[in-house]
């Protein structure tokens, strides 16, 4: 029986994996440079911690989570956002106590979706969570975070950015709302009309054409904000414009939780198609409070790692090499023993190499060598081993260079 994997869950062979350690690897380095700190916590968290955290009346929770009973009688989901867990495990261990926090995550998440290109039933974020700060600048500088992480990969994005109001000015913004999408009701897709009183907010966020007449003349909480939220967005874009972030408003941008507040962001590419979203987050002041921890603001991202990796090879972005500095091709048993020796000294020294222990046809050990990502492959035989020298092949313009057998450690570029 073939055994095939699971529908939307994606294997990440190793001739891709290096665009996928370029961009942790760099998600690392920027992050720390804007002092945030790597969290890890369980891909398998309480399903309530999700209910709560993410709220029983969504999709994700609802349609999308893989919920299972654990032997004893716990109801366990594999996570489908970032979020929830980190703030769960800042609850916890007593975070807050320690002032401000800023951390992130790279990690596995699983949401039952219908899997298409850019969606997939097991995908990878990249979030960044920011705990203790309501001020705006805390905003803008996460915001132009991720800004900055796109930019050094290359990345040209759409940032909108949005309000969505708080406790003061929302619930009367609500209500008009509610009212007037009632009043429309016939002419909105059944979604929609679910919506209505459940999440009105979200019936702004509907992409089916036919509703777009009636979401477009929809009332706007921009035009509502009170004097808090108005003060927050100003600061914001301030910021951003400070920091050379550009952005536009984007009116009808929402994030349907009671617990977010205020600014709410996203980053769209146009090399996506339908699912344009790379990156979306928003401030979510009451979030730590409605998971039992002590009231506390923050404000997240999440960047979906599969759709970076669809940008970048849209681009034509290559993928980074990952391939040994050298393959050392054998032309008999001395020049085995030999390499066999060189390679041990050549990682002593740090220099990835490599070689075919089958020792067969040359052209053979040549197409292994270009097949393993080689820069340069070196034939060793008894001639190499009596003079101590070789050639090294640059298995991209076929040159060939001297090279003596005991500088090639120096000469690849390790250490020694
Ligand atoms: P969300 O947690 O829904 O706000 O999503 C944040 C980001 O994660 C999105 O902008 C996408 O880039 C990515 N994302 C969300 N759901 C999926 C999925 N099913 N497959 C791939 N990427 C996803």
């Amino acid at each position: 029986m073939k055994l095939s994997g699971v529908k939307g869950m994606n294997d990440v062979l190793p001739a891709e994996v290096g665009r996928w350690q370029e961009m942790e690897a760099l998600a690392r380095e920027v992050f720390a440079l804007y002092g945030y700190r790597e969290i890890r916590t369980p891909v398998v968290e309480p399903a309530a911690l999700f209910a709560r955290g993410v709220g029983e009346a969504t999709d994700i929770v609802n349609k999308e989570m893989y919920v299972f009973e654990d032997k004893g009688d716990d109801r366990l989901a594999l996570r489908p956002e970032g979020t929830a867990g980190t703030v769960r495990a800042f609850i916890e261990h007593g975070a807050y106590v320690d002032g401000p926090q800023k951390w992130f995550y790279l990690g596995a998440m699983f949401r039952r979706e219908r899997p298409q290109r850019g969606r997939y039933r097991q995908f990878h974020q990249i979030g960044c969570e920011a705990f203790g700060v309501a001020e705006p600048l805390l905003d803008a500088e996460q915001i132009a975070l991720l800004a900055d992480y796109l930019g050094r990969l290359g990345v040209r994005t759409t940032l909108k950015l949005n309000s969505v109001g708080d406790g003061e000015c929302r619930p009367a913004y609500l209500a008009d709302l509610r009212s007037y999408l009632d009043g429309h009701r016939a002419a909105l897709c059944a979604d929609c009309r679910d919506r209505i009183d459940r999440n009105p907010l979200r019936v702004l966020d509907c992409k089916v054409a036919s509703c777009q007449p009636v979401l477009e003349a929809a009332p706007r909480l921009l035009d509502r904000l009170c004097a808090g939220c108005r003060d927050h967005l100003a600061a914001v874009r301030a910021g951003l414009d400070a920091l050379g972030v550009e952005h536009r408003l984007e009116p009808r941008l929402v994030r349907g939780l009671d617990y977010y507040v205020r600014t709410a962001f996203e980053f769209t590419s146009d090399a996506l198609g339908a699912q344009a979203a790379v990156a979306g987050g928003g401030r979510y002041d009451r979030l730590v409070e409605t998971l039992g921890g002590p009231p506390t603001p923050g404000i997240g991202f999440a960047l979906g790692a599969e759709r970076l990796a669809l940008i970048l090879e849209a681009m034509g972005r290559p993928v980074p090499p990952r391939g040994p500095a050298v393959f050392f091709v054998l032309a008999d048993p001395a020049g085995a023993t030999e390499a066999l020796r060189l390679a041990g000294a050549l990682r002593r020294a740090g220099v990835a190499c490599d070689l075919d222990a089958r020792a067969g046809k040359l052209k053979t050990q040549f197409r292994q060598a270009e097949r393993a990502g080689a820069r340069f492959a070196l034939v060793l035989g008894a001639a190499e081993v009596a003079s101590g020298e070789g050639k090294l092949k640059d298995l991209a313009t076929r040159a060939e260079t001297p090279v003596r057998l005991d500088e090639l450690a120096a000469r690849l570029g390790g250490p020694g």
